[in-house]
């Protein structure tokens, strides 16, 4: 009963994102699928943190349009999520809900997805609110000024909408679970923190980048650029691409609050 429900409010929220242009149409499929699992097997504090990711996220995206507008361009897909995003944001997470379902009493679960979620979410408000930096952001790997929107790039103000989008979801998660110490709290905001930094890490060094001959720009989509020109590839691998690299940050966050967890309780 409670997994039909979870899927009737899946699917009202994929399809209110559709709407609102939020996801494509795999990508909405992809989220009632992912909403569906998570809002049925985990309940009101699992779905709490997937809509805090899903509606913050969505937000911040539509936020400040104009100033981004400039660099739009740079970001892979623009603001419109796809199935391969919703599955890599949210892949780990639904197996993390069936292995819940499995152990309901297993509370180092539900640390792992708060984890995920930290990470996930701390990536995403860096990704959206990192170009709003006064200054040019510096590459993570050896320092060098590089344009807004450059894959590895970081900023200060970036890295203080990682620690907002970390910090938010380590305290929702910590008023569903009264036990929780102030340490496990801590690392699930650690874990979100290094997420973050080797998404960042990654996308300087390994993670396939183009560039599109026609707009003169950098960016992590292939074979085509959203304008609908081929790009090239400048440097990385190309199976490494955004949606894994974001799959590996949530392994970071959720393996490191797992491990706070152990450690402390
Ligand atoms: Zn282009």
């Amino acid at each position: 009963m409670q997994l039909l429900l979870g899927f009737a409010l899946g699917l009202l929220v994929g399809y209110t994102a559709f709407r609102l242009g939020a996801l494509t149409a795999s990508g909405a499929a992809a989220a009632v699928g992912v909403g569906g699992l998570i809002f049925g097997l985990g309940g009101v504090p699992w779905a709490s943190l997937l809509l805090l990711f899903f509606i913050s996220s969505s937000l911040l995206s539509r936020a400040y349009r104009r100033r981004k507008k400039s660099m739009n361009e740079k970001f892979s897909k623009g603001s419109r999520r796809d199935h391969g995003q919703i599955l890599a944001n949210g892949g780990l997470a639904s197996m993390l809900v069936l292995i819940h379902w499995y152990y309901p009493y297993q509370e180092g679960v539900w640390f792992a997805f708060a984890g995920c979620m930290a990470a996930v979410n701390a990536d995403t408000w860096a990704t959206e609110l990192g170009v709003l930096s006064p200054t040019s952001p510096r590459l993570i790997t050896n320092g060098e000024v590089v344009p807004k929107g450059t894959s590895g790039g970081v900023s200060l103000v970036g890295y203080l909408a990682t620690l907002a989008g970390a910090g938010i979801i380590a305290l929702s998660a910590a008023s569903f679970t009264p036990s929780a110490s102030f340490d496990m709290v801590l690392w699930v905001i650690v874990g979100g923190l290094a997420g973050a930094t080797v998404d960042s890490f990654l996308g300087a060094t390994v993670q396939g980048i183009y560039y599109c001959p026609v707009c003169d720009k950098e960016t992590e989509s292939y074979p085509e650029h959203h304008c609908g020109n081929g790009t090239t590839q400048i440097r990385g691998w190309r199976w490494i691409n955004n949606d894994l690299v974001n799959l590996v940050c949530s392994l970071i966050g959720a393996g490191i609050a797992l491990g706070g967890w152990i450690l402390f309780s």
